[in-house]
């Protein structure tokens, strides 16, 4: 049979030991977690307890955790909440955070993906300043990490608002929003080894979060709809065995540079983006020059892997990529991306055998 290899984690990681049984667990007890009968008191437990987790995995207090249907919502919340007084993204942001108007004022980053921090603080000191300022922690594409810390200080010393999407994040840096003092973060669930189609808005100062739905009382008023109970429960045991093993995922570090070091030596153009910024331990998107990403993509799946090219939101469709073209990444070469992304499961026979498959695909399409 041939070796099924999963190399996907930004697309959907997963799931997580504890993760089906958790669902399972909040599926098979009847209740709605706002009836006051004894059903209803164990639904609400169930919310509560992963609310508490997922407060933790991110340093949050749980009653800032505002479930949702996952960044999309998040994201798409902030950009309505917004909307008409003035939203500064940086061009790299997950399509959720971008809005229908192309904003050509978009925060800039450097060739390697970093936020280009003489273009934000050109863009934050606009007059009139914007309301808002998104910027997302770790770019789901390249795995560049942003330098978050030092732009919210920027933003806050001049009264503006900011939010970090964090999904790409969760469970593979240490987070604490807290001591981060963002004021909105937005997570999805089946990033960090969840279920998909749960999320959270995180809040943090007195920032009330923004309201897109609205109906019953659900999640103190600020989104509307009987909470996804199931959802919520895989979501919080996810985050809480992310946090247990946040030590083992930085020893994808290893993993990570022993890929990146063999993937050279069997093409020696290979081209890693973000290879000289600070990136997360699980993704490597490169690009080996003369090759496209489509036909490379089609003869993995055929050898039994998966991955991905650019962003798995846009795949179906290999389109161009929009932070590869924010990097100023020629268009052949950004034809050619792909994005090899590894998580908790990930072993370095998977590694090897991935390896082993390219040099294979390597021989057959040069
Ligand atoms: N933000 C980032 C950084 C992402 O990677 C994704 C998923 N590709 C999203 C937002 C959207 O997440 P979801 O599809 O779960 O709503």
């Amino acid at each position: 049979m041939k070796t099924e290899i999963y190399l996907d984690y930004n697309a959907t990681a997963p799931i997580r030991p504890g993760v089906e049984e958790a669902v399972l667990g909040a599926l098979r007890v009847a209740g709605n977690p706002s009836s006051i009968h004894s059903f209803g008191r164990h639904a609400r437990k169930t919310v509560e307890t992963a609310r508490a987790q997922v407060a933790s995995l991110v340093g949050a207090r749980p009653e800032k955790v505002t479930f949702n249907s996952g960044a999309t919502e998040g994201n798409n919340s902030l950009l309505k909440a917004y909307h008409g007084q003035g939203i500064c993204a940086s061009a790299i942001e997950h399509p959720s955070m971008l809005g229908q108007d192309h904003d050509p004022q978009m925060i800039r980053v450097t060739p390697d993906g970093v936020i280009d921090l003489t273009h934000f603080e050109e863009r934050i000191s606009a007059s009139p300043p914007p309301a808002l300022v998104s910027v997302m922690m770790v770019n789901n594409e390249t795995g560049v990490i942003q330098p978050v810390a030092e732009m919210i200080r920027l933003c806050h010393a001049r009264g503006i608002k900011f939010h970090t999407d964090a999904t790409q994040a969760a469970g593979r840096l240490p987070l604490d929003v807290f001591m981060l003092n963002a004021d909105y973060m937005t997570l999805s669930s089946h990033k960090l080894g969840g279920p998909q189609g749960i999320g959270a808005m995180i809040t943090t100062n007195d920032t009330p979060p923004p309201i897109l739905l609205q109906g019953g009382g659900q999640e103190r008023r600020y989104r509307a709809g009987t909470e996804n109970v199931a959802g919520i429960a895989g979501f919080g045991q996810a985050s809480a065995h992310a946090q247990e093993h946040l030590p083992a995922f930085q020893e994808l570090v290893a993993q990570q540079s022993y890929l990146e070091q063999e993937l050279k030596g069997l093409h020696n153009e290979l081209v890693i983006f973000g290879e000289n910024a600070p990136r997360v331990a699980n993704t490597t998107c490169c690009a080996f020059p003369g090759l496209s990403a489509e036909t490379l993509l089609i003869a993995y799946d055929l050898d039994g892997i998966a991955i991905s090219s650019g962003s798995a939101c846009s795949s179906g469709k290999v389109t161009q990529s929009h932070v590869l073209k924010a990097m100023g990444c020629a268009d052949h070469l950004a034809k050619g991306a792909l994005r090899i992304s590894t998580g908790w499961a990930t072993t370095r026979e998977d590694i090897d055998h991935f390896l082993t498959i390219t040099q294979r695909i390597l021989k057959r399409v040069r």
